[in-house]
């Protein structure tokens, strides 16, 4: 359990993923429904009742959109379960395989979703205009005719919204401004050519900017929503800034052979990292095969991150994947 999910509700379960929703999606909806809806303005109450539905197709559209990236983590063999909806954007806790190849599928695979429902739902805004005579021998132009909207209905206008959520994702996503998907895809290529850690600096610094001068921007529109995704991506951009420089220095860090992650299959870091809770002292969890030197208080079963994949799993799951030590490995945590 994550903060995020602490404060929030269980929807519903699907594909064995759990989707949960924040709680602040409540100001969500007022902001869009009474605010700045992209719903038909025929009449105030009209308006409401349009921004509703719009609300209801945007919360389904980034539903789609994170199983999409939960999905495609599953398929090269990752660990996806939980998808959080918050009001700025959702959140597909994903952790595919170490490798950069695994990262960029899981990434790539969210944007894709709405590349795939731009041409449906832009197909369904041209059905709406032939029902009202309104095609023409230029249908792509009049994908991005907003005059027409008066002249086609509530209905009508709610597709073309459909059309226009999908659009206004993908091309605010795909910006190379990490945390956005742009910049994780911009972090798992360059992870390719310079390392995983150089290249989430090289990415981290490029979103920094990149949020420094949307923030200016929202400042400048004056928009709420959009100085909290700003303030949000500065954020995550420095946290990922500060993650890259301590991976950095972990890569320096020797390791110990015959052991491996269950999650990445590297060796652990050879290191006192850890601090025995019955009598204090640091230890190297691994070199002891799970045990404290000192008081010898047994570790097996306790859960630790992996230094370099930053999944969690007990002790014991090292010495399992390994081969070096069978007698360890077939005790009992
Ligand atoms: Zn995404
Ligand atoms: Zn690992
Ligand atoms: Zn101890």
């Amino acid at each position: 359990m994550n903060s995020l999910q602490n404060r929030s509700i269980h929807l519903f379960r699907l594909f064995g993923i759990d989707v949960y929703l924040n709680w602040m999606w409540i100001f969500a909806v007022v902001y869009f429904v009474f605010l700045a809806g992209p719903g038909p303005k025929h009449g105030k109450l009209q308006f409401e009742l349009w921004n509703v539905a719009s609300v209801i197709a945007l919360f389904a559209i980034v539903l789609m959109h994170e199983f999409g990236h939960a999905l495609a983590c599953r398929s090269v063999g990752g660990k996806a379960d939980t998808i959080v909806l918050w009001p700025l954007g959702g959140v597909a806790f994903v952790s595919p395989p170490w490798r950069p190849g695994a990262m960029l599928w899981s990434i790539l695979a969210g944007p894709l979703v709405n590349m795939i429902l731009i041409p449906i739902t832009a197909g369904l805004w041209l059905l709406v205009l032939r029902q009202h005579g309104l095609l023409t021998a230029h249908p792509m132009a009049q994908l991005f005719e907003p005059s027409l909207l008066a002249r086609v209905g509530n209905v009508g206008h709610f597709v073309y919204s459909l059309f226009e959520i999908n659009l206004v994702l993908l091309i605010f996503n795909m910006l190379p401004v990490y945390p956005l998907d742009g910049g994780k895809i911009l972090w798992s290529v360059l992870w390719f050519f310079i390392g995983e850690a150089r290249a989430l600096r090289v990415a981290s610094v490029i979103g920094m900017i990149g949020a420094a001068g949307f923030l200016i921007l929202a400042f400048y529109a004056g928009d709420f929503l959009l100085i909290a995704i700003a303030v949000f991506m500065m954020i995550n951009a420095v946290s990922a800034f500060r993650q890259a420089g301590i991976r950095q220095k972990v890569q320096q860090i020797p390791r110990t052979a015959g052991l491996a992650c269950p999650a990445c299959g590297l060796a652990p870091r050879r290191g006192n990292f850890w601090q025995c809770g019955a009598c204090g002292v640091h230890f190297d969890m691994f070199a002891g095969h799970g045990h404290c030197p000192q008081c010898s208080a047994n570790y097996m079963s306790v859960p630790i991150q992996c230094l370099d994949c930053s999944t969690t799993a007990p002790v014991s799951a090292w010495f399992t994947v390994a081969t070096v030590d069978p007698v360890e490995a077939g005790k009992p945590a």
